[in-house]
């Protein structure tokens, strides 16, 4: 089994105990020498400033290579121009290029003008002109739920690959046959970028099936099972969390995975210990 590199994806904090939960699991998992960290953006530049500020901190502290996740809905080009263009200004050379969620006011497909990107892949083609970014796109092993079928969705996925997209990271799963069918599903429709798996640490069942909910990304019934009766029982739901973590991480790595994303949702213990499995260590 060869050993997959690792990045992690974390959130701009709202408050100051959660900026320092935040930089506490940046420094622990740093340590494990990712290949990239990521910094997620709120739908319609909510985060914008907190993005770029955590961004900013990030890279003085760790020297790693961060990227920025950008949604382009509801934004107009010059803006995500300007933005971008700041951001290579700041050294920052990856984006995690996203169309972001639909808000209640507007209906998909977007009836766009020129002054708006319409599909992800035209704003993947944008910003490859603006700058040479590396780029990172979404994909989903279950079909995105705006899609009709999962056949239209990797249709759309190949082309934001062929506009430049470097890899596309997975929605979060739990079964590896979901991923493995969906690799398959991309490869046989002449995709060549690599999927990497996202891959989610449960830090609390009831929380992640309701964001499951939201994703429509779905809770296999023997994972019910395994945190059954758990609600009140914290460290044991944390060990049953990391030991399906670490099987789920070296069943990829078994079978030819090479990078593998992590959901760190800003915290250490579950994501690190899971890396240490797989061979990282600090
Ligand atoms: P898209 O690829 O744009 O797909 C959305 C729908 O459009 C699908 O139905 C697809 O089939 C269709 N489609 C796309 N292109 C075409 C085309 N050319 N023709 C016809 N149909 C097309 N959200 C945030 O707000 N902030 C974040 O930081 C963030 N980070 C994320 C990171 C990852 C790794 C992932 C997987 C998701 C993230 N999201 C984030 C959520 C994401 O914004 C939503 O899932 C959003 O609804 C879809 O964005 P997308 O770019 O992945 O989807």
């Amino acid at each position: 089994m060869s050993t997959p590199t690792i990045s992690f994806e974390f959130f701009p904090p709202k408050t100051d105990k959660a900026a320092d939960a935040l930089w506490d699991a940046v420094a622990d998992l740093a340590a494990l020498g990712p290949k990239f960290m990521t910094v997620t953006y709120g739908a319609g530049g909510s985060t914008r400033d907190g993005t770029v500020d955590t961004i900013a901190k990030m890279k003085e502290d760790t020297g790693l290579p961060i990227g920025s996740h950008l949604t382009f809905i509801n934004t107009p080009k010059d803006q995500l121009h300007e933005f971008t263009s700041a951001l290579w200004a700041a050294g920052i050379r990856h984006i995690v290029a996203l169309r972001g969620d639909m808000p209640d006011d507007l209906q998909w497909p977007l009836d766009t003008d020129a002054e708006y990107f319409q599909y992800t892949s035209d704003f993947v083609e944008g910003l490859k002109r603006w700058h040479d970014f590396e780029i990172s796109v979404g994909c989903y092993p279950e079909k995105h739920p705006d899609a009709p079928d999962l056949s239209a969705d990797i249709a759309a996925l190949k082309l934001k690959c062929e506009a430049g997209a470097d890899r596309a990271i997975t929605q979060f799963f739990f079964d590896n046959d979901v991923y493995y069918t969906f690799r398959d599903a991309c490869t046989k429709a002449g995709i060549q970028t690599p999927m990497v798996p996202g891959l989610l640490p449960i830090h609390d069942y009831k929380n992640m099936c309701s964001f499951a909910k939201r994703c429509q990304a779905s809770v296999p019934g023997w994972l019910n099972e395994k945190f059954a009766g758990l609600e009140n029982k914290p460290e044991e739901a944390q060990k049953i969390a990391t030991d399906l973590l670490i099987l789920q991480a070296e069943d990829l790595a078994r079978n030819g995975v090479e990078h593998l994303h992590f959901y760190t949702l800003n915290k250490s213990a579950i994501t690190a210990e899971t890396c240490e499995a797989l061979g990282k260590s600090a």
